[in-house]
């Protein structure tokens, strides 16, 4: 089974960290590049992990990748994770997007549709729910859709 995906910005929804994304607009998750090396982090971080220059400049990232590596998680994480219902299995993995790999939850959770590889895109996914109804949406890596 494959998560729902949705849509940021939709009624009765929100994201759950406006800091991963460039913009509610531009819907990339939002990098910092090195002006000295151009090495690139997700997330933001203000120094550099390589020469250790400052002032990181925001960088959107691609939205489309290549699957590294997954594995699917087979029990419910411990806090601060919110489970959302039942629990069912979810996917986790490193998307190499060529300037960086980032780690990320994958929209797919059977491990024979996953390959190391395959294209995938940015896509949104349900969290979990606010006391309120609304539905808190994460970003997931799954496969492109055109
Ligand atoms: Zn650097």
């Amino acid at each position: 089974m494959t998560q729902m995906v949705r849509e940021v910005g939709a009624e009765n929804t929100r994201f759950v960290d406006d800091t991963l994304l460039v913009s509610e607009s531009e819907r990339a998750l939002r990098g910092a590049r090195c002006p000295e090396c151009a090495t690139t982090t997700f997330p933001v971080q203000v120094g550099c992990p390589r020469c250790g220059a400052q002032g990181m400049e925001t960088a959107a990232l691609p939205t489309r990748g290549a699957l590294w590596s997954f594995t699917v998680q087979n029990f419910q994480p411990k806090n601060p994770y919110r489970p959302d219902g039942d629990f069912e299995p979810y996917g986790v993995g490193y998307v190499d997007l060529g300037e960086v790999i980032v780690e990320t939850r994958l929209v797919e959770n059977r491990p024979d549709r996953l390959a190391i590889g395959q294209a995938v895109q940015l896509q949104f996914v349900r969290a979990f729910v606010d006391e309120d109804g609304t539905e808190v949406l994460t970003f997931a890596f799954g496969e492109e859709n055109r």
